[in-house]
């Protein structure tokens, strides 16, 4: 039998006729862009983080620039983040004139060491962001501490991690800003692109809310120039019905979690997934470590099992980074989470006999 990495159609087979008729509702309303839709799925996800502020944009990478440009990035600025991530959240920084710098991740949790942070900050580093990876929050405490102490701003990649929480705190009010991706396949996911940021500030977020819309303050008057960054209303409906799941999601996912640890964890040339004690993880991967991990994939794949690697070539190391000329070896863990992990099939409708199927045969692949 197959196991997908993900399975789309799984959660479409139980919520299909709710989507379907919020769907309908957009389109007989022709609020296709923008809209009351998109204020209430606004609000909503706004409270279940936490946040004071959420706005609604076209993807997870619009998210992260329009934060960056809410923390005042610009020419010549330095931003800080790891090179264990996708490349969204690090893209967008040379084009808006700035820098980055890449810090080495802890390889319990796979996010940012706070440890290593001191040594990459520099008089222009101007914004942190930290990734909290696979759901996994990173160490936000001592990141705000060093960061507040050279009024550095701190930005939240949360793009994996809609409803985890770090000390009982939700993710994105963290820090006063944060970005999520709704990518289809993330925790809360749309039938196509769209994104969030939250903030703290009002002012913020109304900045950054106008600059997803042409830099406009009303219909025909712009502040300055921005972008079209703004959040459709087939996607902000399908996502607010979503958002109603997504706790009881998130639960089935740490459920998948446990079995999966309590199967693997005395099983030799396999690391499970540590869990920080400050941590509250949602899972949007579940990532081993294992010894020979390219060829378990492979034995893997040939089992119908679609593991993945997330991520196999460090930023750093990526023919796009070239020319920051930071050469191998210098994120030492960074680059050995490169070599070792392998990401195993999570979603919440997985079963218990589904995940046996993966353990059997990643034991056997061992
Ligand atoms: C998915 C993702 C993004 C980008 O989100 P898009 O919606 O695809 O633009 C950014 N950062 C991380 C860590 C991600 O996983």
């Amino acid at each position: 039998m197959q196991i997908p990495l993900v399975d789309l159609k799984a959660q479409y087979a139980k919520i299909g006729s709710e989507i379907d008729a919020a769907i309908s509702e957009v389109i007989h309303a022709t609020a296709f862009i923008g809209g009351p839709v998109v204020k209430r799925f606004e609000q909503n996800f706004a409270r279940f983080c936490s946040a004071q502020h959420a706005v609604g944009c076209s993807s997870g990478t619009s998210a992260l620039h329009l934060a960056l440009l809410a923390a005042g990035i610009g020419e010549g600025d330095e931003v800080v983040t790891v090179s264990h991530t996708f490349i969204a959240t690090a893209e967008i920084v040379r084009p808006m004139g700035a820098r980055v710098r890449f810090v080495d991740i802890d390889p319990d949790t796979f996010c940012m060491d706070p440890a290593q942070l001191e040594a990459a900050l520099t008089p222009k580093v101007k914004a942190i962001i930290p990734v909290h990876i696979y759901g996994h929050p990173a160490d936000m405490g001592p990141i705000l501490e060093i960061a507040r102490a050279r009024g550095i701003r701190v930005i939240e990649d949360a793009a994996q991690a809609h409803g985890a929480k770090y000390h009982g705190k939700a993710v994105g009010s963290l820090a006063g800003l944060a970005t999520f991706s709704f990518y289809p396949g993330k925790n809360l996911g749309a039938y196509g692109d769209a994104g969030m940021v939250t903030a703290e500030s009002a002012e913020e977020a109304e900045r950054m809310r106008s600059l997803s819309n042409h830099g406009r303050a009303e219909k025909y008057l712009h502040n300055e120039e921005g972008y079209n960054y703004r959040l459709d209303g087939i996607q902000a409906a399908i996502l607010d019905v979503k958002l109603r799941y997504l706790e009881r999601w998130n639960e089935e996912r740490r459920r998948a979690a446990k079995q999966y640890d309590e199967r693997l964890k005395n099983v030799s040339g396999v690391t499970i997934p540590k869990v920080a004690s400050y941590a509250e993880p949602v899972y949007h991967l579940y990532v081993i470590r294992v010894a020979g991990r390219d060829r378990v994939l492979n034995a893997l794949r040939e089992q119908g099992i679609d593991a993945g690697i997330h991520y196999p070539v460090p930023l750093h190391m990526q023919p796009a980074y070239k020319y920051l000329g930071i050469r191998e070896g210098s994120l030492p863990e960074t680059e050995r989470a490169g070599r070792e992990v392998l990401s195993l099939p999570i979603y919440p409708e997985i079963t218990e006999a589904q995940i046996d199927q993966v353990v059997t045969a990643l034991k056997a692949a061992l």
